[in-house]
């Protein structure tokens, strides 16, 4: 036989897997740690709404049945919720699935897909599966160029995606300035606002009610039940877009993308209002003790609209990882991401926080980062 290279698509030869942030059981098999804390995937600390829990519980023994493809009670009661109808909703294995199926339904082989960078990683991966050239646009001053991506499109353009708060950074884009660009933007462009975060940013100074803009057929807003619901295991994200946009995604996507407990889980926790709200609130308190401690020693970090912080150790981001992973603390290296000298932090509960930054301070009055800064700069 051939080598198997040759016999790959030559795209899939173009990048490396996703690099997720490193799952507990993981740390515990590899390092024999106990007790380990995760602050490097976004999840709720909280865990679960216990309602969502009771749903799915009484629901386990209907799993020897088909889902129901269509999401029916779960788009209805969203639909209710944001006041739209259900046949501008479509629910995936994740918003990535909706991110994927976007790319496949309308990106033609060679066409271009601009993106920021950095954003969410997977805008580029998703673009390279399906034979597609992502453009990449430097951010400006920690947010999103929407002037520079304006200017980067070109006639092959056919999609742009703005992840609003960016991830990893945090930071978002206003209302106005995004209504300028959907408005200017020729609307033979998909605009993709990836809004995963949107229950932490929504209250924040100009956050975009982005929901006005789906009159516009080229616009498609993602959100995912990954993040402040507490679900991120069960894979439940959505698209929001005008109905012939959403007719065409369901075409692309498998007939039982959502799988049955998702859905169960996803009804239950839109009811769960009181544990959201507890949920923000304990990432706000835990934002705020943060950046006191960070403020505190003296680091760099930019504000955020998310659940998460973007912090420069001043020091190699990767050795750090290594010695707080080895403490039992993930957190997120930024090498990826091309931002060496920085992690990304998810906001945990207050001794997740407390542990975080006693374990983050020992290695810097140990001199680990102060060492980390001559290796970088030699
Ligand atoms: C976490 C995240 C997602 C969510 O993905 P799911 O597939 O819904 O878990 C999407 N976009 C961004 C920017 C994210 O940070």
């Amino acid at each position: 036989m051939r080598e198997v290279k040759d016999l790959v698509r030559k795209n899939i030869l173009k990048f490396k897997p996703y690099k997720a942030g490193k799952p507990i059981k993981e740390v515990q098999r590899e390092l024999g740690l106990k007790r380990i804390i995760k602050l490097a995937s976004n999840e709720n600390p909280l865990g679960p709404s216990l309602l969502a829990l009771r749903a799915i519980k009484k629901s386990l023994s209907n799993i020897n049945r088909y889902p129901d493809g269509n999401c029916f009670y779960l788009k209805r009661k969203l639909a209710e919720r944001l006041n739209i109808q259900p046949s501008n909703i479509i629910f995936g294995n994740g918003s990535n699935e909706i991110i994927e199926l976007i790319i496949k339904t309308f990106l033609n082989e060679g066409e271009e897909v601009i993106m920021s960078k950095p954003d969410f990683l997977i805008f580029r991966l998703a673009t390279l599966q399906e034979n597609g050239l992502p453009i990449e646009v430097d951010l400006k001053d920690f947010c999103c160029n929407l002037g520079a991506i304006k200017e980067a499109i070109t006639p092959k353009t056919k999609i742009i995606f703005i992840a609003n708060p960016n991830n990893p950074i945090g930071s978002y884009v206003r209302e106005e300035e995004i209504r300028g660009f959907i408005e200017e933007v020729p609307d033979n462009i998909l605009i993709v606002l990836d809004e995963a975060y949107y229950e932490f940013a929504k209250d924040e100074k100009g956050y975009p009610d982005s929901l006005k803009f789906l009159d516009k057929k080229n616009v498609i807003i993602l959100r995912t039940f990954s993040k402040a619901y507490g679900l991120a295991g069960l894979r439940l994200g959505y698209g929001l877009a005008n109905e012939e946009v959403i007719d065409y995604l369901n075409n692309s996507r498998q007939p039982f993308n959502v799988n049955y407990l998702a859905q169960i889980a996803g009804e239950a926790a839109l009811d769960d209002d009181r544990f959201l709200q507890k949920t923000l609130r304990i990432i706000e308190e835990g934002k705020r003790y943060l950046y006191k401690e960070l403020d505190r020693l003296g680091l760099s970090y930019i504000k955020s609209a998310t659940n998460f912080i973007l912090i420069d150790i001043k020091g190699n981001s990767k050795k750090l990882f290594d010695k707080m992973l080895a403490e039992g603390v993930i957190v997120r290296e930024m090498s990826t991401y091309g931002l060496d000298s920085w992690i990304r932090v998810t906001i945990g509960t207050r001794n997740e926080n407390e542990r975080f930054i006693e374990t983050f301070e020992r290695f810097m009055e140990g001199g680990v980062i102060d060492n980390c800064i001559k290796t970088r700069c030699n």
